[in-house]
């Protein structure tokens, strides 16, 4: 089948266009740097296969994400191209435009945004657009998929046609770009007058893609000569300056013709808004207060309720249900137990905290839709500036909330290698969803009527811990250098669409509930079989089992943090898998029937202040293995995969300890 690429700068809707062209979801968000890695779904039509690609202001890559456009136009020519613009932004998003002409393939202009640019009274002469540039233009607004029809009918028409799309770029460009395109070789690039132009233009994809050495000397001598001969026409500056410029001037002129800004309205509620919500002193404790609300709302309203019911489910009827079913079907006292007191324990014991996530990922996709998460990073720049870092390296934190492997790949699009790898490093303190049964276990146990707070509390201290963090190692020598540039760039505020939030949060929830379907149950399992099997065989007591005897090595070491016991210990083990499981663990251990029995459990087991000891320790300990797996992908190198796992061990430790043994001084446990 055809290939069509989706090109397009950053949060111009071209996930929210795959989503309406294709039957795939993918991931929307109104904040730059959400779509990480290409992603493939079949048209609608069922013509061909849409690539979404990462967002990109121009072909020649600032980061690991945008090379992954070039890239691609490199070693997979599609059959044609659509380039989604943002009509509200369309001069500076005709630059990827004309790279994207020159590339010589078929390529329909999706003019986006049509209903922003309608109400900031923005016009734009569609026909004279077409005209200049030589294809179809179609007006859409990909949120709610109007124009989408049209976009798959002039795909059918134009894919057989070819673009003729050329800039002059003056005569010792045009020269360099003969003797360029007689020196690469017969290869699949449609247009090699597109190759040697991001050969001039100093692209470092294109230029390692000729994997002939000689090849690429004989081209960069070239582009030598072109300098001098740029010298030589009184141009000071490089080849790559040029033919910016050349294009910025063409599109400049392009649109003092194509838009009419004469009936622009004064954006003030936008204006308003953002002046008290990144105010240099507000905007944090307005955040804060807003995060406040999300939790009291989660943890302490709706999502409790919500939760209890679910476990009056879980551990009544659908227990009993499953009991009498065994027992009528004849089943061992073997497979009840397994069943009930294994499976249904400890993946039930999960599964009952699924609407507090859900809710909170709701309200998180609000936030993230409405544009106020874009303002929240701005925000943060200036803390993360301080430690050495920046606004880049907030957008993996927040993914990290959710989940933090996406979150490490999200760190792509940090330019400074040196950058990446200590936000790699960090993000396993962002507080993931799967920590949250954890909290939400411990708080509504021992601070009930404070849950929202403590739990608010863990996220900020995963923030705090990793902010330290980074600023002792932008000191370290081999992890220092010079900073990226972080561009700010502020999306429009926007009502989020309820059909978006739903399914953002619904791909959050099925991932979730696959999880417990699949590693929970395995790990419940598991548990429920070294918490019964020991030296004498099977059906021991539980406290000399293999899992009591495993537990009971770490508790001599866990005491100094409050939680000196064998379930303790055997809990943080199994929370390597997931670190839901530690709340599958301690259901199956300390045999409950339902949350009532095991919060029951608890409260003998833990102290307040150990518990909350425990939920540190819990955020902090270790990346899930699943989190070890992707770091050692991204980072390519054992060696700092072990250190991601090692150094939050100790980090979790100091930290538990100083809570526990300051707070007893301090007479509170
Ligand atoms: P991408 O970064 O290019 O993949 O952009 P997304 O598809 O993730 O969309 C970015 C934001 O713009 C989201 O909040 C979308 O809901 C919103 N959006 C997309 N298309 C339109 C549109 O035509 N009109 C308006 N008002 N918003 C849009
Ligand atoms: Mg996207």
């Amino acid at each position: 089948m055809d290939m069509i690429a989706l090109f397009g700068n950053p949060n111009t809707g071209k996930t929210s266009l795959f989503n309406k062209l294709t039957r795939t979801y993918a991931e929307v968000g109104n904040w730059s740097g959400v779509t990480v890695e290409k992603k493939t779904g079949i048209l609608r039509d069922k013509s061909a296969v849409l690539v979404d690609l990462p967002g990109a202001y121009s072909l020649l890559p600032l980061s690991l994400d945008e090379g992954v456009a070039t890239r691609y136009l490199l070693e997979e020519p599609p059959a044609a191209l659509i380039n989604i613009v943002d009509a509200s932004q369309l001069q500076r998003n005709l630059y990827l435009t004309v790279q994207l002409l020159e590339y010589g393939r078929p390529l329909v202009l999706g003019l986006n945004m049509t209903d922003v640019a309608d109400a900031t009274g923005l016009r734009v002469n569609k026909e004279l657009l077409a005209d200049q540039l030589n294809v179809p233009i179609i007006p859409m607004v990909a949120r709610t998929g109007s124009g989408s029809k049209q976009m798959l009918a002039s795909l059918r028409e134009v894919r057989h046609t070819s673009n003729a799309f050329q800039l002059d770029y003056g005569p010792a460009v045009e020269a360099a770009i003969k003797d360029i395109c007689n020196l690469l070789p017969n290869t699949s690039v449609p247009q090699l007058r597109w190759a040697a132009l991001q050969c001039l233009e100093n692209n470092p994809v294109v230029m390692e893609w000729m994997t002939n050495e000689k090849q690429r000397e004989q081209v960069t001598a070239r582009i030598q000569r072109c300098e001098e001969e740029l010298l030589r026409e009184g141009y000071t500056i490089p080849p790559a300056q040029h033919i910016r410029s050349v294009r910025t001037a063409w599109i400049a002129e392009l649109c003092s013709k194509a838009i009419d800004t004469s009936k622009l309205k004064p954006h003030s509620l936008t204006d308003k808004l953002d002046a008290l919500l990144t105010h240099r002193y507000l905007g944090i404790p307005i955040f804060l207060l807003l995060m406040y609300a999300t939790f009291k709302f989660t943890f302490d309203w709706a999502g409790t309720i919500l939760s209890d019911m679910l476990d009056e489910f879980f551990s009544g009827t659908l227990s009993s249900w499953i009991s009498e079913l065994l027992v009528h079907l004849n089943a061992s006292a073997f497979t009840q137990s397994l069943v009930v007191d294994g499976i249904v324990a400890g993946v039930g014991g999960v599964l009952v905290f699924l609407p507090q996530i859900a809710i909170l990922f709701l309200i998180i996709s609000v936030i993230e839709d409405s544009g106020y998460m874009a303002r929240v990073t701005i925000l943060m720049d200036r803390l993360m500036q301080a430690v050495g870092l920046n606004g880049k390296s907030f957008i993996p934190f927040i993914i990290g909330f959710g989940c933090n492997v996406p979150a490490i790949m999200a760190a792509r699009t940090i330019e400074q290698p040196r950058e990446r790898l200590i936000t790699t490093l960090l993000v396993p303190f962002m507080s993931c969803s799967a920590r949250l049964p954890v909290y939400a276990l411990f708080a509504g146990v021992f601070f009930p009527s404070h849950a929202a707070s403590i739990i608010m509390l863990m996220y900020v201290l995963g923030i705090t811990v990793s902010l330290v963090l980074a600023k002792i190692f932008s000191k370290v020598s081999i992890l220092s250098g010079e900073p990226s540039l972080f561009i700010v760039e502020l999306p429009p505020y926007r009502v989020p669409q309820a059909l978006t939030l739903f399914r953002s949060t619904w791909e959050k929830v099925k991932g979730f509930v696959r999880k417990a379907g699949t590693i929970i149950l395995a790990g419940s399992v598991g548990i429920w079989l070294l918490s019964n099997f020991g030296p004498q065989g099977f059906g021991v007591e539980m406290d000399d089992s293999l899992l009591a005897t495993i537990g009971g090595w770490f508790a001599p070491l866990l005491a100094p943090l409050g939680f000196g016991t064998w379930q303790a210990g055997a809990s943080l083990l199994t929370g390597f898998m997931a670190k839901e499981v530690v709340v599958s663990t301690m259901n199956i251990i300390y045999h409950v029937p339902d949350m009532q029995g095991l919060e029951l459990q608890v409260s003998h087991a833990f102290t307040p202040l150990a518990s909350f000891s425990f939920m540190v320790f819990i955020l902090l300990y270790v990346p899930c293995l699943a989190t070890v797996a992707v770091i050692r992908k991204e980072t390519l190198s054992w060696r700092w995969t072990a250190f991601s796992v090692i150094y939050p061990l100790a980090v979790a430790y100091i930290i538990a300890v100083l809570i526990y043994q300051c707070g007893r001084l301090l007479g509170w446990g």
